[in-house]
């Protein structure tokens, strides 16, 4: 049975050169290609003996996924629906932001999702399963590659933000970042990375025992318990206080970057209340507040609120001395926009 070969350590595969009779530096030579030209297929290894290539097809396959289906949006946002080998699709954006050169993707980690939350349209699928550590990088080089062609320029920034809980698949997230940020993979700097979660206490503290580099993310979106009850579930076992002594633990120790994602619902957590409420929560650790604007999906049941709100909601929070940005939907054309993924 072919395995992926992006889940080989470099001392496996040359363990499995000299089993094959290949000289050592064949494994340098091929580890080159897969994380360093990332190459999507043996065929292009031309350095590579011919005999030497088809050894290794018989025994690995290069790409988990396939693009089946890529929209692209007109405020230059891509989504890219890809087939993965036993069938599942996940779902993976590009955000090119060419004018500040940040070219972000955002990458699933789960086929669908457990965790229920009400704004969400990948919560209404059900969970398959985790992705695999070299699912996660191929999303990372096959989308790198569309935004070559597009922009002419590699990918700057990555967030798990797409489809599944990342601290539900911790292993496979953590080994997928080892992947994409070592020397010896695709060498893209942690910081530069940021995992973003809807709030497990006990896994973000585990984040900061393991002694992670990279971003953490909550996805806040209601600043009191009540609320945030109503539209994620998650929220009754990991109340807010006990996130703030987790989010506050993983500073400390890491002293890595926070930041809230707050989805602006109509007439749900835009009030100036709201903001006051939100702005209790900013005093422990430093933190910065990206306001995202509402996506409707099928039965979300929430509306966008109008530009003034959320212009009053933020100067509230901005006058409390607390970062915040207002954040323009983009890929909404295409379902691409944050809580829009779905496999449709
Ligand atoms: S917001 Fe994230 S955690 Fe919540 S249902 Fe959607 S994918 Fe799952």
């Amino acid at each position: 049975m072919q395995v992926d070969i992006k889940n080989f350590s470099k001392d496996e595969l040359s363990q499995f050169v000299a089993e094959i009779g290949q000289p050592k530096y064949r494994a340098d030579q091929l580890w080159d290609w897969i994380w360093k030209k990332q190459a999507i297929s043996f065929e292009e290894m031309s350095n590579l003996p011919l005999a030497f290539r088809n050894q290794l097809e018989t025994s690995f396959f290069m790409v988990s996924m396939q693009a089946d289906v890529v929209q692209y949006s007109d405020d230059g946002t891509i989504k890219a629906r890809f087939s993965l080998r036993d069938g599942s699709k996940i779902e993976t954006v590009l955000i090119p932001v060419p004018e500040d050169n940040r070219y972000t993707v955002c990458v699933s980690c789960q086929v669908g999702c457990s965790l229920t939350c009400s704004f969400c349209a990948t919560g209404k699928m059900k969970r398959v399963r985790n992705l695999e550590p070299a699912e996660i990088v191929d999303q990372v080089i096959l989308v790198n590659k569309l935004c070559e062609q597009q922009f002419g320029s590699r990918i700057t920034n990555i967030v798990y933000m797409g489809m599944g809980e990342p601290l539900l698949a911790y292993n496979n997230v953590l080994k997928s970042i080892d992947m994409i940020s070592s020397p010896e993979g695709l060498g893209m700097s942690p910081k530069r990375i940021t995992v973003s979660t809807a709030g497990i206490a006990k896994m973000i503290k585990k984040l900061a025992d393991d002694d992670v580099k990279f971003n953490l993310a909550l996805s806040l979106h209601a600043a009191d318990d009540q609320k945030r009850n109503e539209i994620m579930p998650i929220n009754e076992q990991n109340d807010l206080k006990s996130l703030m002594d987790a989010i506050d633990y993983f500073y400390r120790k890491t002293r890595n970057r926070i930041s809230y994602e707050y989805i602006a619902l109509k007439g749900f957590n835009d009030s100036p209340q709201d903001a006051h409420k939100l702005n209790k929560l900013c005093h422990r650790f430093p933190v910065r507040i990206n306001v995202i604007e509402y996506n409707p999906i099928e039965e979300g049941g929430f509306e966008k609120p109008d530009g003034d709100t959320v212009d009053q909601f933020a100067r509230i929070v901005r006058e409390a001395g607390h970062m915040i940005t207002v954040r323009r939907s983009r890929g909404k054309d295409i379902d691409a926009a944050c809580g829009q993924l779905a496999n449709k």
